[in-house]
């Protein structure tokens, strides 16, 4: 595969903000959206499966109200109304762009976290894609509360990604890929074509969002990207307002950045761990024990633990971070609730029985538990 090659892909999420289907911020435009449409069209012609994940609804509530804008600084209710009046318009919008029947799917945080509801999703997707049908996928806003909501299509698009099994995420934005600067400001900007993996550098590199209709911006486009080659699927990032970027990526070249997939790509169950379920709290560990997590292969022991952070309950996910630097080590789910574990930090695991009325192990992370991260 050369450097400008799209790899071979059979089933592709592509994601579209708020930016290209209100592009003016006056409702639903197809200004952007005819090739992204053909793009869709074309591909399923070939026996490929699309999943598209739209914005946009917030958009069209702001127009179909008669307010012009990019509707700044609106309070999560006025959201969560306006996208109750927009996702119709923003249905029936898209339906306009293809010749087979467009499913609506709204998805919450709480249902990409939870297995019965994980796979009832998945489930309908596949079902929708069995029968020909454009699964088109947005938030539930009008359900989605701050604390229940994944926030941004970016990486709800790479939710539905992992859900769908799908082996491409396309991410159309309104910028031609990743930059070494922000282009908006800095016109020595430098696109980067390809990211092999994802380090803090890259997030160093991006900045938040311009628009306030759009909840992304370029920092989580790379969360999603991160999610998504973790479980090995490439990511492309490419400008949906050029329509000669979707034609490229039509002839299999790459047009935008490709974040390649990784090479070992992280069981679902890790996968799930590391990036659905939430952190409730932080274990400050000792070199000793990093190492004996990173390299060894270990389960983490109480003795190793230098200090807890937050309130969580046991069966928690929570992060080991490195004593010096704060630098996270690792992500797993604790046998331990955060008062009992302030008791036996830094004590050997044959003395928790004496120190707790309850020992359910001898360790606080169990290696099957537990997603090493760096
Ligand atoms: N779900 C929101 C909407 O449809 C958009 C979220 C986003 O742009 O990331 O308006």
């Amino acid at each position: 595969m050369s450097a400008c090659s799209l790899p071979n892909w059979s089933r592709a999420v592509v994601k579209v903000g708020s930016a290209l289907v209100a592009p003016d911020d006056r409702g639903c435009s197809t200004t952007h959206l005819l090739p992204i449409a053909r793009f869709v069209a074309d591909s399923r012609r070939q026996g490929k499966d699309v999943i598209l994940v739209s914005s946009g609804a917030v958009a069209a509530g702001l127009a179909e109200q008669g307010r012009d804008g990019p509707g700044t600084g609106l309070s999560i209710p006025e959201r969560q109304a306006l996208a109750a009046l927009g996702q119709p318009l923003l249905m029936a919008h898209w339906r306009r762009l293809f010749d087979v029947p467009c499913a609506q799917v709204l998805l919450t945080y709480d249902d990409l976290q939870r297995r019965a509801r994980f796979v009832n999703a998945k489930n309908t997707i596949a079902e929708l894609l069995d029968r020909g049908t454009l699964p088109i996928v947005n938030e539930n806003d009008t359900v989605a509360t701050e604390e229940l909501q994944v926030g941004d299509n970016d990486n709800l698009a790479a939710y539905v990604a992992v859900l769908a099994e799908a082996d491409l995420l396309v991410i159309c934005s309104d910028v031609d890929g990743l930059y070494t600067a922000d282009p908006h400001d800095d016109p020595s900007a430098e696109r980067i074509a390809e990211v092999d993996t994802i380090t803090d550098d890259i997030y160093a590199m991006v900045g938040p969002s311009h628009r306030a209709v759009a909840t992304g911006g370029m920092q989580t486009k790379v969360e999603a990207a991160e999610k998504a080659t973790d479980r090995g699927i490439d990511t492309v990032l490419v400008n949906g307002t050029n329509g000669d970027h979707l034609d490229a990526l039509g002839r299999g070249e790459m047009p935008g950045t490709h974040f390649r997939r990784a090479t070992q790509p992280l069981p679902a169950r890790k996968h799930w761990m590391l990036h659905a379920l939430p952190t409730a709290g932080r274990l400050v560990v000792d070199a000793g024990a990093a190492d004996a997590l990173r390299h060894d292969g270990a389960s983490l022991l109480p003795s190793g633990i230098v200090a807890v952070e937050g309130t969580f309950a046991q069966g928690d996910a929570v992060a080991v971070v490195l004593q010096r630097q704060r630098q996270r080590v690792a992500k797993g789910i604790t046998q331990y609730d955060a008062p009992a574990l302030r008791r036996i930090q830094g004590r050997q695991s044959h003395a928790i029985a004496d120190l707790l009325e309850e020992a359910p192990a001898d360790y606080v992370i169990h290696r099957d538990d537990l997603v090493v991260e760096g």
